[in-house]
């Protein structure tokens, strides 16, 4: 496993770390991305599964480097006090590592959201401060309210289909030592299905098919990895990016600990960068 500084801190965090999205694959899975160095493991509130990672967890706390997230409906300052609290109770644990505001809501003030995150560090309760899905407006807001600890971290949605964070976002939090957490890099795993039915129509059309599925497929044969590997490894090429896939099955935990610690030529990147363009998607609203 490769790692990479947590924002400005002396935390290191791996390159490859385990969402629990949907996750119902039990310990198993969660045990194994740990054994292999992916012990950062993202949760929610929201998602129900802060037990589950309790469960998985149970006796190796001190391995694990825990993300959870209040969720954005929970914002003002009493319902984050009662988030953490449960958040707490859920996954069996007396702190937090890293704990994050889900997404931004305006109908709270920012800044008595902040002024809460920032009490939860102060009484032991939360290591470092994170959010999700905040643009570079709202962290800006944000960050203006913080009088004691950074925003070390931004969980955004970025994967080959999804780059909209390359506008602004990314260079934003690059210049600002925030790390971001990219979530669904596997383009909830639409990615390795597209590329492995572009295998199978490669075998048919010859090797120069310039579909994006058919160009991650002949660059996974290349590098002898699979396409969801590939995925993550150009997902993670920033310096201040890591990924969080979730995986039901040891089989894909094994696979995507295994997309780090090598990397793609300039060429086959300038490939991804030509068949997965840039696109201005009106759904993913990181802008500005
Ligand atoms: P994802 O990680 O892009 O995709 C998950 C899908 O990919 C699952 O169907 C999984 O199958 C499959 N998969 C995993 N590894 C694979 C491999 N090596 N080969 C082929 N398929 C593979 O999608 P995601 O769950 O939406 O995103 C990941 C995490 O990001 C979430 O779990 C959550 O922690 C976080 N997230 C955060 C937000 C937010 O608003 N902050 C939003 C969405 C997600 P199996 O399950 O069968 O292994």
């Amino acid at each position: 496993m490769e790692y990479k500084k947590l924002g400005r801190t002396d935390v290191m965090i791996p390159t490859i770390g385990l969402g629990t999205w949907k996750y119902t694959g039990g310990i198993m899975p969660l045990r194994r991305g740990v054994d292999l160095g992916a012990n950062l493991i993202d949760t929610a509130e929201m998602y129900k599964t802060e037990s589950a990672v309790g469960d998985a967890i149970s006796g190796m706390r001190n391995q694990v480097f825990i993300a959870t997230k209040v969720s954005g409906s929970h914002i003002k300052y009493d319902e984050i006090m009662r988030a953490a609290e449960r958040s707490l109770r859920e996954l069996g644990v007396d702190s937090i590592d890293l704990y994050q505001v889900h997404w931004p809501n305006s109908s709270v003030p920012i800044g008595e959201t902040m002024r809460a995150m920032e009490e939860l560090v102060d009484v032991g309760v939360v290591k470092h401060i994170g959010v999700s899905n905040f643009g570079v407006r709202e962290l800006e807001e944000a960050r203006g309210m913080m009088s004691k600890y950074p925003i070390v971290s931004n969980q955004v949605l970025y994967n080959l289909n999804k780059r909209e964070i390359e506008r602004d976002l990314l260079y934003y939090c690059l210049e600002n030592h925030i790390t971001i957490l990219a979530y669904t890099p596997l383009a909830s795993g639409s990615l390795s299905k597209s590329a492995n039915i572009m295998g199978g129509v490669r075998k048919l059309v010859g090797k120069n098919d310039l579909s994006p599925g058919g160009v991650l497929n002949t660059i996974s044969a290349e590098v002898g990895k699979t396409p969801a590997q590939v995925a993550l490894n150009w997902c993670t090429v920033h310096p201040n990016v890591v990924a969080i896939p979730k995986a039901n099955t040891v089989k894909h935990t094994e696979e995507n600990c295994d997309s780090v610690g090598w990397y793609l030529s300039e060429e086959q990147m300038r490939r991804l960068d030509r068949a997965f363009p840039l696109r201005n998607d009106p759904n993913v609203y990181y802008r500005g």
